[in-house]
């Protein structure tokens, strides 16, 4: 059995997204991502699975969601890049860590790419 909790845990409170010279915008993770459904509320969001697997550059976290608003399923789709590149200006840099999150019906279909983590 998983436990729920913890996966609510997984997943990250918030995303940003570029607004190309306007910064970034953050957008709260804890809401519907399915179409025609407005649900916001985190009380009614249940992460119920988790698939996790990785190769050498992207380790992927899909998190299965249930809205009980609509009744639907969509995924969350969390990929952390592991080897991004590090500045050659600055040497010292640490390397950057990157994530990137989609949404995903329950079949897989990408809803579309929410932002960044
Ligand atoms: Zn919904």
């Amino acid at each position: 059995m998983v436990n729920k909790e913890d996966l609510r845990l997984e997943i990250p409170s918030y995303a940003y997204i570029s607004l190309a010279r306007r910064g970034m915008e953050k957008i709260s993770l804890d809401q519907c991502f399915l179409r025609n459904c407005d649900n916001q509320n985190a009380e009614l969001l249940e992460p119920f699975k988790k698939e996790e697997y990785e190769d050498d550059k992207i380790h992927t976290k899909e998190i299965y969601i249930k809205c009980k608003k609509c009744n639907g399923i969509f995924i969350l789709k969390l990929d952390t890049i592991k080897k991004v590149a590090k500045s050659t200006k600055d040497k010292d840099a640490e390397p950057l860590s990157m994530g990137l999150v989609y949404a995903l019906d329950e079949n897989k279909n990408n809803l579309g790419h929410i932002g960044y983590f």
